[in-house]
């Protein structure tokens, strides 16, 4: 594979937990570029080094200060290749990798995709919902909005999809309960690609029966089904 020199950002897709998931053309990517930008370099390590790649790593995260994008672009124009990762999946879902990208546009810079997992399309294609159309919408609000984002949930004609942190998900399926009627499917993946991947199916209050069963721990995407 050739890589320009020429100063080309990757975007780099990586596994959302099983390391085993991700292209030659990101392995190939990877080992090639000048440098990778990731958000927690420790992550990035397990994958690197369970590909045997020595390319150096720079921290680009949701904390970074500006002169961290200003450096990473600089690297850019002065004709180095980045690729840029995040800790899983498609970096600019849900994570700062956006930020990055729109400010290495405005610098004229070259911007390429290497595509692969994501845990919203991960989580849509095994729910058995309808996703010819859908709604992604981010994180579920921790504290302000919340109300009115289930709200906007349970009003959607599409199918909904959004993630939810293992603080807030069995709260989040009892504000589902309360806003949905009992015939809405509700989907919650649960550590898709990994040792304790479960997939919860059923009305609201049948899911969040379920997952008390079982130890509430993990990441988790929820979908709902639309009206
Ligand atoms: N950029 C990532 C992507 O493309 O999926 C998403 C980053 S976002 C910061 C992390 C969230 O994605 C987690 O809190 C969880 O909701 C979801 N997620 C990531 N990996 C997952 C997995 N293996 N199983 C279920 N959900 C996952």
């Amino acid at each position: 594979m050739t890589i320009e020199k020429t100063g080309t950002l990757y975007v780099v897709a990586t596994p959302i937990g099983n390391l085993a998931d991700i292209c030659e053309r990101a392995l190939e990517t990877l080992r090639a570029v000048d440098m990778i930008a990731c958000e927690d370099t420790r992550v990035t390590k397990r994958l690197l080094d369970r590909y045997d790649i020595s390319t150096p790593t720079v921290s680009y995260h949701q904390h970074s200060k500006a002169t961290k994008i200003d450096y990473i672009a600089s690297l850019l124009e002065s004709g180095k290749s980045v690729a840029l990762v995040s800790d899983a999946g498609t970096p600019g879902i849900s994570d700062p990798g956006s930020k990055l990208v729109e400010a290495v546009y405005e610098k004229g810079v070259k911007v390429e995709v290497i595509p692969g997992p994501s845990a919203v399309t991960a989580a849509l294609s095994v729910s058995g919902l309808p996703s010819d159309k859908f709604i992604f919408l981010g994180f579920a609000p921790t504290k302000k909005g919340r109300e009115k984002f289930f709200t906007q949930v349970a009003d959607s004609e599409l199918t909904v999809v959004f993630y939810e942190s293992v603080h807030r998900i069995e709260k989040a399926l009892e504000q589902l309960a309360s806003v949905l009627d009992s015939k809405r499917t509700v989907v919650v993946c649960r550590e898709l690609t990994k040792m304790f991947e479960s997939i919860y199916r059923g009305n609201a209050q049948e899911v969040l029966e379920q997952l008390r069963t079982d130890k509430i721990k993990g990441e988790f995407v929820v979908i709902v089904e639309g009206t």
